[in-house]
């Protein structure tokens, strides 16, 4: 594989696929990404962007900011103001005012579920559900490229008031000495597979040294058998880092590569699935998440083929996510029982070995909720709900029941079905909340 090159809206003009597009394409690009800044490199272009179906391709579309995702408005001010540069200053104000429209910090994602310990935040730490803590290494806080839906864009783009970062494992160590509870610990970013080995190692082996039996199961969410896969077969220090995976294998732990896949063709490449027998060699297990994105994965035969290839490879089909709100969200969003209805035809035609995943599932700030479908009771239209992962874990699994809406895309615009007036678990969320917020909401995503 070629050296590792990114590419950005400054530089994307030296790829040779790029003269070949339209003007107008380029142009949109350009305008949008002054909001949406993308980030490419040298592998996503010449390998998974199929450049006979651009703009439609959806590799194009996972990676490349689109004119729809701006409101005509919104871009035509954008367009007017970066082809002035004398209006340099209006044109930043401008960009901040289109991007807090995108709602770059959906509810209580940084504040809930930050540690507390001896009245200090624990930085880089988030504790939602019970055996499971999130950490946030501070070195991994970038990606390889940048997914256009991605919730996370805000951290990527100048905007550091919404960064998370962890300095130390130190603390977080200390953390999970104490929470017996913790039996998984998901590394995530950001991408931490961006990180050298190096500075992995800095961030697992005090872990492997720590005497912490109770942390059984260690996964790391990336993107980078899509994005990078190199990183696993020719970076200088791939070895190093498989030997890494073996230590925490033979540290008697589970160890999971989360790997976030859209669509088949990111492990259609002779060196995604090298990425991925290498892995699997180390003894680490690879699941797949991901969500449904319009224009890019919207179709029930391109999860089938996905979930087919996973299983086909030895990786676990695991989530099925609902997209959240933040971002370009009405450019990328389903609703929730076109969702479903994907969801379901794909399920309908894979053998059971693939039917692991979970879903359609939405993170919100009471929990994940998985919509089961479409029903009637007692004549009454509906769709059952249950919880995944709940804030309260007594909320597990629980059937409840929101009123039949053919548009609504996500918890906040349904309705408690039956005439009552809220779903059965928001009084408890309320008081769970209370300490953080006057009026919570539920359609956050933590
Ligand atoms: C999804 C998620 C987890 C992990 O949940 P699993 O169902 O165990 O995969 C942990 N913490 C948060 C905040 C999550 O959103
Ligand atoms: S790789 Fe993951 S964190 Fe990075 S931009 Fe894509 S979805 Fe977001």
């Amino acid at each position: 594989m070629a050296a590792y090159q990114a590419y950005t809206v400054r530089t994307i003009d030296r790829h040779p696929r790029w003269q070949g597009l339209a003007p107008d394409l380029r142009e949109a690009v350009e305008v949008v990404s002054q909001v949406l800044p993308f980030r490419v490199n040298n592998y996503v272009l010449d390998q998974l962007i199929d450049w006979a179906r651009v703009p439609d391709d959806p590799m194009f579309q996972l990676t490349f900011p689109q004119r729809g995702m701006l409101a005509p408005s919104d871009y035509a001010s954008i367009a007017r103001l970066s082809r002035d540069p004398d209006r340099a200053d209006e044109l930043v104000r401008e960009v901040r005012r289109v991007r807090l429209g995108l709602n770059p910090h959906p509810d209580g994602q940084l504040e809930l579920n930050v540690p507390i310990v001896e009245g200090q935040a624990v930085s880089g730490l988030q504790h939602k559900y019970a055996e499971t803590v999130l950490f946030f290494p501070a070195a991994g806080q970038t990606c390889h490229a940048y997914c256009t839906f991605c919730f996370r864009w805000p951290q990527f783009v100048g905007m550091p008031e919404y960064r998370f970062a962890a300095s130390e494992t130190d603390e977080l160590i200390a953390y999970l000495s104490e929470h017996t509870e913790v039996s998984d610990l998901l590394l995530t970013g950001g991408d931490p597979m961006v990180m050298a080995t190096d500075v992995l190692r800095h961030y697992l082996d005090p872990l492997l040294e720590a005497d912490l039996p109770h942390l059984t199961s260690i996964r790391i969410g990336t993107k980078s058998i899509s994005y990078w896969p190199a990183r696993y077969v020719t970076d200088e220090d791939a070895n190093d880092l498989l030997a890494l995976f073996r230590r925490i294998v033979a540290s008697g732990r589970n160890l999971v590569v989360m790997a976030h896949i859209n669509h088949p063709r990111e492990l259609s490449t002779e060196l995604a699935v090298a990425a991925v027998q290498r892995i699997q060699d180390t003894g680490a297990q690879i699941r797949t998440q991901s969500p449904l994105v319009r224009h890019i994965n919207d179709d029930p035969a391109v999860w089938a083929n996905l979930w087919r290839h996973c299983v086909h490879l030895g990786i676990v089909p695991y989530y099925f996510f609902v997209e959240r709100d933040t971002g370009a969200r009405d450019y990328f969003s389903v609703p929730l029982v076109e969702a479903w209805r994907i969801f379901r035809e794909a399920a309908g035609t894979v053998s059971g070995l693939a039917r692991t995943v979970r879903g359609p599932s939405m993170s919100t700030t009471a929990g994940k909720i998985e919509l089961l479908g479409p029903a009637v009771v007692h004549g009454e239209r509906c769709l059952a709900l249950r919880f995944l992962q709940g804030r309260n874990p007594d909320w597990t699994y629980r059937p409840f029941f929101a009123r039949y809406s053919e548009t609504a895309t996500w918890i906040d615009e349904l309705e408690p079905a039956f005439g009552e007036s809220e779903f059965f678990f928001m009084p408890q969320l309320r008081s769970m909340m209370t300490a953080d917020s006057a009026s919570p909401a539920i359609s956050g995503r933590q």
